[in-house]
């Protein structure tokens, strides 16, 4: 049977809500950044952050450039920010938007929908069924895929696969097998310590080896940096992430083989986790990264 919990505090994006931005404070110097990466192709960092703190997450979005209209991938995390990602994309382009990828149904990569307009909206199947749920009410996904679509637009080829739940229960992984750039969403965090909450991180490791496998230069992270980093730097940071992923892994795992308690396990984790404990938002991801593997591979685990 096909189940999955929908836990609706689970996400990073609702820890990280956009309160402060509401406020039209980040509490650090951040402007979004358009970035170039190949021929046509830009990523966006957008300026998520925390509460009270000086570093910013970052919610990154791709954008691929076309004669035919362009086609987004992310949509930032209201409707402001996402208003002001599309000012950035009309000043390189005249072409407007054909079609938005969901590429994660989380708040923080979805609750701008609405400033896309008339679009298509394409996500994972089971990514949409998650934002039909949302509290926060949002244009939904008008074509859905279970494991593999292709999109071709203005000739660009934009393959969008579901290597199965990782960060959430309907990643998708934007793929452009001709310019050689694989897009993660939130199936890769640059420089940022892992966020789980939702459980799946055996899965995550399955969709990480599978990521690894694409022919691609470019491997563009949802969140953390992009400005600046080498492909070469984007590559190390994604080998970075899943051994990021499999520590928390393997270091749960191994609490839970040994019959020890939720409390035990988050109390000795600081010290498991090594070097990963020295990452930004550790502080911030850790209780729930580490309660929900923990729920997950103490045989709660939803069926994949
Ligand atoms: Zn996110």
């Amino acid at each position: 049977m096909h189940r999955y919990r929908v836990l609706t505090a689970a996400f990073l994006c609702e820890l990280v809500t956009s309160t402060l931005l509401a406020q039209g404070k980040l509490g650090v110097d951040f402007e979004p950044k358009l970035i170039p990466i190949v021929e046509g192709i830009y990523a966006y960092e957008g300026p998520l952050a925390i509460p009270g703190r000086d570093d910013v997450i970052r919610t990154n979005s791709l954008i691929v450039l076309t004669d035919d209209g362009v086609v987004v991938v992310d949509g930032q995390d209201n409707v402001d920010e996402a208003e002001r990602m599309l000012a950035a994309i009309a000043s390189v382009t005249s072409q407007p938007v054909r079609y938005l990828i969901n590429a994660s149904p989380h708040g923080d990569h979805v609750n701008g929908n609405a400033a896309f307009g008339d679009v298509e909206i394409v996500a994972q199947e089971r990514a949409r069924d998650q934002m039909s749920e949302s509290r926060t009410p949002m244009p939904l996904p008008s074509v859905v895929y279970a494991e593999r679509m292709t999109l071709h637009v203005g000739g660009k080829t934009l393959e969008l696969h579901h290597f199965g739940p990782a960060h959430t229960v309907g990643d998708t992984v934007v793929y452009l097998p001709e310019d050689r750039v694989a897009f993660l969403s939130e199936v890769y965090f640059n420089g940022i310590f892992t966020s789980l909450g939702d459980g799946f991180a055996a899965h995550h490791l399955e969709v990480l080896d599978a990521v690894e496998k694409l022919d691609a230069d470019w491997f563009i992270p949802g969140h953390g940096l992009i400005d600046g980093q080498s492909a070469a730097e984007l590559r190390a940071g994604l080998e970075k992430y899943h051994a990021n992923v499999k520590a928390v892994h393997d270091a749960v795992a191994r609490h839970v083989a040994a019959g020890d308690s939720l409390e035990k396990t988050m109390n000795e984790i600081d010290a498991d986790l090594g070097e990963f404990a020295e990452l930004p938002f550790y502080d911030f991801l850790k209780q729930r990264t580490v309660e929900a593997t923990y729920e997950a591979l103490s045989g709660r685990e939803k069926s994949k």
